[in-house]
């Protein structure tokens, strides 16, 4: 059967609407972000900062919506969101 319209997000964002950068020294490996994201952008690595804590990372940066939350959410102020494909100047 074909359904003559689709869920928004059915096909992948072709151009990510954010970026997000995590802080390495900040992480502390809570998980949080990776918990909250609405959308599955974010997975705990298996890196380990200089502090010995696994890390957070970019899974599928191309699903981002820019929404924001893990930005909000991290209580270590880790992660930095950036809007329209600009980098942030620290990185
Ligand atoms: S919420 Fe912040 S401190 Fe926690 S895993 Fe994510 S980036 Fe790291
Ligand atoms: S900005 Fe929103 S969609 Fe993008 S990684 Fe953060 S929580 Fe997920």
């Amino acid at each position: 059967m074909k359904l003559w319209r689709a869920p928004f997000d059915q096909d992948p964002t072709a151009e990510p609407l954010g970026y997000v950068f995590i802080d390495k020294d900040r992480c502390k490996g809570c998980g949080y972000c990776v918990e909250y994201c609405p959308r599955d952008v974010l997975e705990m690595g298996t890196e380990l900062s200089s502090k010995g804590y696994k890390l957070a990372k970019v899974k599928d940066g191309a699903r981002c919506l820019a929404c924001g939350f893990c930005e909000l959410i991290c209580p270590e102020f880790a992660l930095k969101l950036t809007l329209n494909n600009k980098k942030p100047v620290n990185n």
